[in-house]
């Protein structure tokens, strides 16, 4: 998973590029990057590591220029290297672009043997390279045919970011499967457009959320204007319903609904439909923090409960799951969360997850509670077992891997050692999407679970990925 930014018409634009790239960084720790363009020329940096690790003030010097665009990129396993860093920026007979991209494309693998049995030579094992080279060898003349032409021949998950030192292209594949949104910066010289991963880093420079870019969408600027055009067959909007579960930051909005109240809906859908029985003892509703907060806000509201930090957070780690060795993964989540004991002893611990995947965080968090002294613990998640890996960009481990692709809901809550165990369905989790949006005055979603790209509850794949027969495992490449 990743997170792009992109601006068009400010004085400083990588240094507001750099602030942009923050408020992202929830999408992406392991390298960032920045290519700025001048009107003449492109100037990259790139560096592995978080976003205030990779540029310093004087790294942020060597950008010039009134455009820029930006790229935060996850770690997936076997990927961790400086080349698979974006944007990517190459010369080719026509001149210079850069690129930045989120999503993953399914067929990669066929377009990059058909690439590779012409001749071009790859430098990452990134999805992303494919589309450089099909710009490169595409016969048209403008960079704009260019780049429809090399997405045209892509299938699945794409939200990119092209600059060239005179323009600016956005695009958003035909399914959605990614965010992208629109943005204006007024400044002291004009008005500057943005376009960001998630509607939260304009807040962080002061910019106006205008909208999202539609699915199919390509936006150009240049000369001074900006115009959308469609050009790719018209397909069914499949926006990636764990976007709204876990990814998205809660301070954020997809597709104009807010995150944080699209997550208290799950809460409170969760509590009406999983909810637990009454025993004797205080019960309090606690959230894992900080994925599950929102949702234990709206059980514990819905189900009358009293909300309370039970596990206290550091703020001084990052996320655990993105570790690529299991060894680190596991030493992480003692390092990141600390039971509450004056909370939690002698009560009846209901405790909220966001989602379970391997579950080796969820049984150590059960036992932490229950060594803090909980008299009973019930584990409620805000979204439905994981149980299919994601081809269009989320990191998900293998089949093999994740817990509910291989047992009941029983079986993993013996697996946790938890009293109880519930999981929200999945038209309750598409319907509390819907319900927000309605809420936030959009237009109502007519099939709401049909509205959403959901595989990794379902299987439901819209996009075939090609070359892989069955869907156990997830692509060898890395995604961005
Ligand atoms: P696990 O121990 O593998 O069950 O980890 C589950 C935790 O990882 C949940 O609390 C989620 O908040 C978080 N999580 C779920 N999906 C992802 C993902 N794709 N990337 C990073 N973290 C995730």
């Amino acid at each position: 998973m990743c997170g792009v930014f992109g601006i068009v018409g400010h004085p400083e634009a990588a240094n507001i590029t750099y602030l942009g790239l923050h408020a992202l960084q929830h999408r992406g720790q392991e390298a960032s990057g920045i290519v700025s363009s001048d009107g003449d020329k492109l100037y990259a940096h790139r560096a592995m590591g978080l976003v205030q690790a990779c540029f310093s003030p004087k790294d942020l010097s060597t950008l010039p220029g009134d455009q820029a665009i930006g790229h935060v990129r996850y770690s997936t396993a076997g990927g961790s290297h400086i080349k698979n860093a974006q944007p990517f920026a190459v010369d080719y007979s026509h001149g210079s672009v850069a690129l930045a991209h989120n999503g993953n494309l399914t067929n990669y693998e066929n377009v990059r043997e058909r690439l590779e049995a012409r001749g071009s030579i790859f430098q990452s094992s990134s999805d992303t390279e494919v589309i450089v080279h099909l710009i490169a060898m595409s016969t048209q003349d403008a960079v704009e045919d260019r780049v429809i032409d090399a997405l045209s021949q892509l299938e699945g998950a794409f939200s990119v970011l092209f600059l060239t030192p005179t323009g600016f292209i956005a695009a958003r594949d035909p399914h959605g499967f990614r965010p992208l949104c629109l943005g204006k910066l007024v400044h002291k010289d004009g008005n500057a457009i943005v376009v960001a991963s998630e509607p939260t880093a304009f807040e962080l420079i002061g910019a106006e959320y205008t909208r999202d870019l539609a699915p199919g969408e390509l936006l150009i600027v240049g000369g001074g204007e900006m115009r959308s055009i469609f050009p790719f067959e018209k397909k069914p909007a499949k926006a990636c319903i764990f976007e709204y579960v876990y990814f998205a930051r809660p301070d954020s909005q997809l597709g104009g609904a807010s995150v944080y109240e699209v997550r208290k809906a799950l809460g409170r859908r969760l509590a009406e439909e999983q909810p637990v029985p009454s025993g004797s003892g205080e019960t309090i509703v606690i959230p894992v923090p900080d994925s599950g907060v929102p949702a234990a806000v709206g059980f514990a509201s819905a189900a009358g409960l009293p909300f309370e930090m039970g596990l206290i957070r550091s703020h001084y780690v990052g996320r655990t799951f993105i570790e690529p060795q299991q060894t680190i993964r596991h030493f992480g989540v003692r390092l990141k969360l600390n039971p509450n004991r004056a909370v939690i002893e002698g009560k009846r611990v209901i405790v909220i997850d966001d989602s379970i995947v391997r579950g080796t965080t969820s049984r150590k968090i059960v036992k932490m509670i229950r060594d803090a002294g909980a008299k009973e613990v019930h584990v409620r998640i805000s979204s439905p077992p994981t149980r299919w890996p994601c081809y269009y960009g989320i990191d998900t481990p293998t089949r093999a891997e994740l817990i509910a692709a291989n047992n009941s809901v029983d079986q993993i809550r013996d697996y946790l050692a938890a009293d109880s165990l519930g999981y929200l369905s999945l038209p309750g989790l598409a319907q509390s999407v819907s319900a927000s949006r309605t809420l936030a005055n959009l237009p109502v979603l007519k099939d709401p679970v049909a509205s959403h790209c959901h595989a990794c509850f379902s299987g439901d794949y819209p996009v075939a990925l090609s070359r892989q027969k069955s869907p156990s495992r997830p692509p060898r490449h890395v995604s961005s």
